[in-house]
């Protein structure tokens, strides 16, 4: 007899509803899919997305092209064949994207318009609704997923853990709303949990990414690669909000420049690049400038000015919204966690070490990234492997297990924990201080410790804080053991990048 109070059966289990899930659900057809949320249907950080989607559509541009740019700054840690996958097929996604019904924004003669970001040499970045181009994606990925038949919504759900027996995952276990503790047997299950931005006191992503798709396959045993790359935007919006307004980096791809209290340009004689040096370069300048008690600014007066509100009517609405007119002066930035380049290992197609687990999107580590996104490959990501999991599974079409042999060897995830908001307090300030735009040997054994008192303060059960201290314990393990500084890990005390560890740190080998 079960302890579950409800058991179903599908083909395939997709945890997450950002664009890597939702790619994946509709790509699985005619196999019967279940999608689970936390939240309602396409919550995540895919609707907060707002520069675009990266993909070689322009005139002069070309997937080389586009495959060299994203390995100059992934500095020497990108799988050269994910990145040929990921620029070779992003054009035909973005069509997909089109004929799913996203509206992206064109010129005059039909064709995109495309903006220019950090660490592009050309410009490639499609975008929709000016900077809306992830609520955009989201509403119609959300749509086409509630009006296809073959896949079952399950929002408010919580999925708890992946159900291995004999080396195979035969499914998961959830909290789902009002359902309690449910139990979807699936011969697949895809993991699209999204990042980790939430383990920052500082950061651009919502509540719900708790990097919960990270601890869950950690726990059963999937490898998992790159977790010490966090990417720390630039430029959110410093205004005391929780999360953080994103200032997207296309305003500096349109001149905006970054100055001092004092109107000074910072960047210049920092890097190249100048404001479109890669990300990391960017956020630790100014990480120093406000570490010597200054205070950092992008100016867009001169660069976009009058014209803000038509070409970026979210982030005008995000700076009104706390007294800010970037028409005519300039936004308070600091930077906060934004991404994360690490994951649950996989390869091409989106398959993990444990038979029966994919993963896709920012909760996978396909190698796409290396130790730094090029910026806007993210969502590109999303689609180009959402859908290589999707058509792997239905290629493979395994077949279902039984519910009673799932059910003999499935914990019921009891009740829901107490969500212990000191708790989850302590180790976003933690991860801020210890293991964020700078590192050390001390302060990550500091924080390390730190996290096993926090340990010691859960609540039973699996919970989504008990997952944010596992991965931050992954995050900040990685990151002490990559004695160098390379992409998004900067360790103070070895600021030199060394050819030795031009590899990547695995967890579960
Ligand atoms: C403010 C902001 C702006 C950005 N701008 C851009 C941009 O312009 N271009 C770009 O390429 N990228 C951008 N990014 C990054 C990009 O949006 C994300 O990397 C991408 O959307 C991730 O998509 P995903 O499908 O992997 O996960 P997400 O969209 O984050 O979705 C995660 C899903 O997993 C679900 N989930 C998590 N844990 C559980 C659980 N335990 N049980 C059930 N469900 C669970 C969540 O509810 C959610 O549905 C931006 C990110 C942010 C935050």
């Amino acid at each position: 007899m079960s302890s579950f109070d409800l058991v179903k059966s599908f083909d395939a289990v997709v945890v997450g509803s950002g664009i890597a899930g939702l790619t994946a659900a509709l790509d699985l057809a005619p196999l019967r899919v279940a999608v689970l949320c936390k939240g309602a249907l396409g919550d995540g950080s895919t609707p907060h997305a707002q520069g675009g989607i990266a993909a070689a559509v322009g005139s002069g541009d070309g997937p080389t092209r586009h495959a060299a740019d994203t390995l100059e700054v992934g500095a020497g840690l990108n799988d050269a064949a994910a990145v040929a996958v990921l620029t070779g097929e992003g054009p035909a996604r973005v069509a997909d994207l089109s004929a799913r019904g996203v509206a992206f924004d064109v010129a005059e003669d039909g064709r995109p318009r495309l903006g220019r970001e950090a660490g592009h040499t050309a410009r490639r970045v499609l975008h929709a609704g000016g900077d809306a181009t992830g609520a955009e994606i989201s509403r119609a990925l959300a749509a086409l997923a509630l009006a296809s038949p073959h896949i079952e919504v399950m929002e408010h759900a919580f999925a708890v853990d992946l159900v291995v027996d004999g080396g195979r995952v035969l499914g998961l276990t959830a909290r789902v709303g009002d359902a309690g503790g449910v139990l979807l047997a699936a011969p697949a299950v895809v993991l699209a949990t999204g990042g980790v931005g939430r383990l920052y006191a500082n950061t651009t992503n919502p509540p719900e990414v708790t990097g919960d798709g990270l601890a869950m396959a950690a726990r059963a045993g999937a490898r998992l690669a790159d977790t010490e790359f966090v990417q720390f935007h630039p430029t959110a919006l410093a205004s005391g909000r929780d999360p953080m307004s994103l200032i997207t980096e296309a305003l500096r791809g349109e001149g905006a420049v970054l100055v001092d209290e004092e109107g000074q340009r910072f960047m210049v004689g920092v890097h190249p690049g100048a404001e479109l040096a890669p990300r990391d370069v960017v956020a630790r300048a100014i990480w120093e400038l406000s570490s010597r008690g200054g205070g950092a600014f992008l100016d867009a007066t001169g660069a976009v000015g009058a014209v803000f509100p038509d070409r970026f009517p979210t982030v005008f609405r995000l700076c009104l919204e706390d007294g800010i007119d970037p028409r005519v002066g300039p936004i308070p930035v600091a930077p906060a966690a934004h991404y994360h380049m690490g994951g649950i290992a996989t390869d091409l197609h989106g398959r993990s070490s444990l038979p029966g687990l994919w993963a896709v999107g920012e909760a996978a580590r396909t190698g796409v990234h290396g130790a730094n996104r090029l910026a806007s490959n993210s969502l590109l990501e999303g689609a180009v492997f959402g859908r290589r999991a999707g058509l792997d599974i239905t290629r493979i079409a395994p077949a279902r297990p039984g519910e009673a042999a799932v059910s003999s060897v499935a914990e019921p995830p009891g009740p829901e924990p107490d969500p212990q908001p000191d708790l989850v307090a302590n180790l976003r300030d933690l991860m801020w201080e210890k293991v964020g735009l700078s590192r050390d040997h001390d302060g990550l054994v500091d924080a390390l410790e730190e996290m096993d008192r926090l340990e010691e303060k859960l609540g039973p059960g699996v919970s989504a804080v008990a997952n944010m201290v596992s991965t931050a314990r992954i995050i900040a393990s990685a990151a002490l053991v990559r004695a160098e500084s390379r992409g998004g890990h900067y360790r103070a005390d070895h600021p030199g990048t060394e050819e030795a560890w031009r590899r990547p740190v695995l967890v579960n080998r």
